[in-house]
């Protein structure tokens, strides 16, 4: 139930780490904040799916907000897991050459780091992946060592309880269908059961879209031209195959190829967990609907993708496990597409704070995220 006042200083649409992250910077400074979320809990949809990968900031243009939010997330995310005890491994990740012609693209790769300022990261040649990682064959790896794996659940109930400590109210079932900009205030509209039961309408004087997924039809009904402002969404699915655990292959930390990395994704990588369980993936295509199935034909192209880094690897050790659903702003084919985390006043909508377009490294650069928001608004 919405609390008897209907008046809140800022309204957050989604419950993705995004929105909870957003929710606790927003009332630890002093704001009112209610966080809706259509699901009956947080965290269900891109936050739940996804490698769980604390990213170092290697891979984004320089001064890009994929490149400034991950580097200055991932050192929030490291101090927040430290202090309120969310589970968290800094594990390492490697990413391979596998043939001379390859080594370039390494190379690419650690001036970019170094232009990011990611700390940690150093060229390795075919005897220390040897020495790292037995079972990986390459002549030559990017070593992160600032890279780690993270419990995403627990990452959204620690910014959940700290939002609640500042008195911040997280709704569930609660579907925000109307977003309308009156002359001093936010009208929302809420209703449960996905939209389809009870109605409430209260007030704000700001709004944060976290939508995820949603985020253009969300920014679409607070009056946003979605077109004009670059803001659609295309979706492109990654597929995950867990590894059994009596195959003949052990890793310590992420493996991760280097020739197959493409706009859409980073190429078949192997991640763990922090139980220790290794999982391949995810692929990236594009596709029109949301469906989480995983084809499990494609056994035998994820194994024979991972081979070219992990010989000993067999399609018979891989079984489908999950799949993702990217929240690209960047169409098919289409090059560098940034995070939107912009504030609406340009467009006649003072107030509205846009997140769109959150894809990987959403989850590592959320705290970051999260004081941007607090600065857009805090500015206006
Ligand atoms: C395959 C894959 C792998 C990834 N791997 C990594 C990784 O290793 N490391 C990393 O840093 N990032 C990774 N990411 C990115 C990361 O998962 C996302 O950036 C992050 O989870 C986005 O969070 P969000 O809060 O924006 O969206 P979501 O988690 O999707 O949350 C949005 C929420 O908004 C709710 N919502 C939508 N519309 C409404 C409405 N009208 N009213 C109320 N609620 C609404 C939805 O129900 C949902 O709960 C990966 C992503 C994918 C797809």
């Amino acid at each position: 139930m919405i609390p008897a006042s209907l008046d809140f200083d800022t309204a957050v649409v989604g419950a993705g780490v995004v929105g909870v992250a957003a929710g606790a910077a927003l009332a630890a400074t002093g704001r009112s904040v209610v966080v809706f979320e259509t699901r009956d809990g947080i965290a269900q949809i891109g936050t739940s799916r996804n490698s769980e990968v604390i990213h170092a900031g290697i891979y984004y243009p320089k001064q890009s907000l994929k490149a400034t939010l991950c580097r200055r997330g991932s050192d929030l995310l490291y101090a927040r897991c430290e202090a309120r005890r969310v589970g968290h491994k800094r594990i390492g990740k490697l990413i391979v050459a596998t043939c001379d012609e390859e080594i370039p693209k390494l190379e690419a790769l650690l001036s970019a780091a170094r232009e990011n300022d990611v700390p940690d990261i150093s060229m390795i040649d075919a005897a220390e992946i040897a020495r790292l990682e037995p079972d990986v064959a390459g002549v030559a790896a990017l070593h992160s060592r600032a890279t780690g794996i993270v419990d995403a659940h627990g990452l959204c109930l620690s910014y959940l309880a700290e939002m609640e400590e500042h008195g911040g109210t997280l709704l569930v079932d609660h579907k925000v269908t109307v977003l309308n900009r009156e002359p001093d205030h936010w009208r929302v509209v809420v209703r449960t059961r996905a939209g389809e039961g009870d109605e409430q309408t209260l007030r704000c004087h700001e709004v944060v879209n976290a939508a995820g997924l949603e985020a253009d039809q969300v920014a679409k009904r607070a009056g946003v031209d979605i077109d004009a402002a670059g803001y659609r969404i295309y979706l492109c699915k990654g597929d995950y195959f867990a590894l059994a655990p009596g195959a003949d292959v052990k890793l310590k930390q992420l493996v991760y190829p280097v020739g197959s990395a493409s706009g859409a994704g980073l190429g078949v990588h192997a991640t763990l967990d922090l139980a220790g369980r290794v999982r391949f993936g995810p692929d990236a295509h594009y596709v029109s609907d949301i469906d989480y199935q995983v084809d499990g034909t494609k056994a035998s192209a994820f194994a024979d993708a991972a081979a070219r880094y992990l010989p000993a690897m067999r399609a018979e050790w891989l079984t489908p496990d999950f799949a993702g659903i990217r929240s690209k702003l960047a169409a098919e084919g289409s090059g560098f597409r940034d995070f939107v985390v912009g504030e609406e006043s340009d467009k006649g909508l003072p107030g509205l704070v846009s997140c769109v377009g959150i894809e990987s490294p959403g989850l590592t650069a959320s705290g970051a995220i999260a004081e941007r928001v607090v600065g857009l608004l805090d500015a206006r």
